[in-house]
């Protein structure tokens, strides 16, 4: 069979025999057993293409001293594949390594390369990492699909937030700051967005480190800091070609929160990520970047907080009776709803469905700080962090977890995740 560096190709009766056999991790898990010995080039579309059929964000090849493990992760959640011999493992990884253009012969140094795996209707980008590890090379693949973008609509917003977000991205300037710890779905929220925005009459720029996936009718442009592209000069670039909306990937520096904040107050849309906890953490973080409060409040329109929570497979979770202790915590942290009646919650049972883990599929949770005029002087008057948070929760700002527990009444989730996930 031919091949080519940089490509796995998948034709159509490839694909067709894949759907009909992976169905779930047990069924990848047997037919890449039962096909060890064949082809590695085989082998390989196996794992591939199974993990995207099983929509999984990542490979992670592991070796140890007896063994190799193989895992994916789904809906955040590592996941074990399967254990292979150590002499398997080296076929494998030395074909990953010619595919993803790694140098062969380097075993003592990380290496980063991708490859592509085209369906006949899709074109998947891998980015691959190696890492020396004490008994061999680990690989980690991530999947960047872009049939994972979603839209607006399927981020999992109350209807209030979904009507409040069309509001703000509709907005001709200002700052929208989407924040939350790695793998929160920042940067999902973010391409939604711009998916929504992208019209013939509105010229959007990104910047990014790096480009994860390629939206049509945007300009998108990557940090290089080799050649002199930071997010700083990168975006000073920007605000020369006059866009509407600018996509900073994220602020890390004095510079660049200057520049952003300059070009959200002269008549652009700019949009960006920070790591904070919080929506209200978010100008505290901004100004231990060094930028000065009165400067950043005229030029944010809203901070968004968020998490990623596991939904419950549809096909079957069950319910649990409420305990005293858990109807007293809803009344607590849910003070505008009437739990007095609730005597029930969901709870995870687990199929063949949603590989018996009893969750299927993500979707976030939200906070959404408005600065509203009001809000943008009580914060230059330098209230408390948690003077601020009160006065954002009088005028209706819900925090994550509630937006988490409103998930489980909805029987969405569980109670159990949304403490795992939002505290
Ligand atoms: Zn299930």
């Amino acid at each position: 069979m031919e091949e080519i560096v940089g490509e796995i190709l998948i034709s159509k009766e490839e694909e067709l025999f894949f759907k009909e056999n992976i169905l779930n991790l047990k069924s990848l898990s047997l037919l890449f057993t039962k096909n060890i010995d064949q082809d590695i080039t085989y082998l390989i579309k196996i794992l591939m293409v199974g993990a995207v059929l099983l929509k999984s964000s990542d490979i992670h090849i592991e070796r140890e001293e007896e063994k190799t493990i193989i895992r994916i992760r789904m809906d955040g959640m590592l996941t074990l594949v399967t254990e292979i011999e150590n002499e398997r493992y080296l076929k494998i990884l030395s074909r990953i390594k010619l595919l993803s253009r790694l140098k062969l012969n380097v075993d003592k140094e990380a290496q980063d390369g991708r490859f592509s795996i085209k369906f006949e209707d899709n074109e998947i980008e891998i980015r691959v990492s190696s890492l020396p590890s004490e008994y061999g090379e680990a690989i980690v693949m991530r999947i960047l699909n872009p049939k994972s973008l979603i839209s607006l609509e399927e981020l999992g917003l109350r209807t209030d937030l979904e009507k409040l977000f069309n509001n703000e991205i509709e907005k001709p300037n200002g700052m929208i700051i989407v924040t939350g710890p790695t793998g929160s779905g920042k940067t999902t929220t973010l391409y939604a967005f711009l998916k929504k925005i992208s019209k013939p009459e509105n010229k959007v720029i990104t910047i990014e480190d790096p480009i994860e996936y390629h939206l049509e009718g945007i300009t998108q442009t990557q940090v290089d800091e080799k050649k002199g592209y930071s997010f700083a000069s990168g975006l000073r670039s920007i605000v020369r070609q006059d866009p509407d909306t600018i996509l900073v990937g994220e602020i890390r520096d004095k510079e660049t929160a200057q520049i952003a904040i300059q070009a959200a107050l002269t008549g652009h849309l700019v949009l960006s990520t920070l790591h904070t906890n919080d929506a209200i953490s978010t100008i505290s973080r901004l100004e231990s970047l060094g930028e000065i409060a009165s400067n950043i409040i005229p030029a944010v329109n809203i901070i968004i907080a968020q998490r990623l929570i596991r939904k419950l497979c549809p096909k079957c979770s069950s319910l649990r009776n409420i305990t005293n202790e858990e109807k007293e915590m809803f009344k607590k942290e849910l003070p505008f709803v009437d739990t007095s009646k609730l005597t029930k919650l969901p709870i995870e049972v687990g199929c063949e469905h949603c590989n018996n883990t009893g969750y299927k599929g993500r979707v976030g949770i939200f906070e959404a700080f408005v600065l509203d005029n009001e809000l943008k002087n009580f914060i230059l008057s330098s209230p408390s962090r948690i003077g601020l948070k009160e006065k954002a929760i009088q005028k209706g700002m819900t925090l994550i977890k509630q937006d988490g527990l409103l998930k489980v009444l909805k029987k969405e989730t569980t109670l159990e995740e949304i403490k795992r996930v939002a505290g």
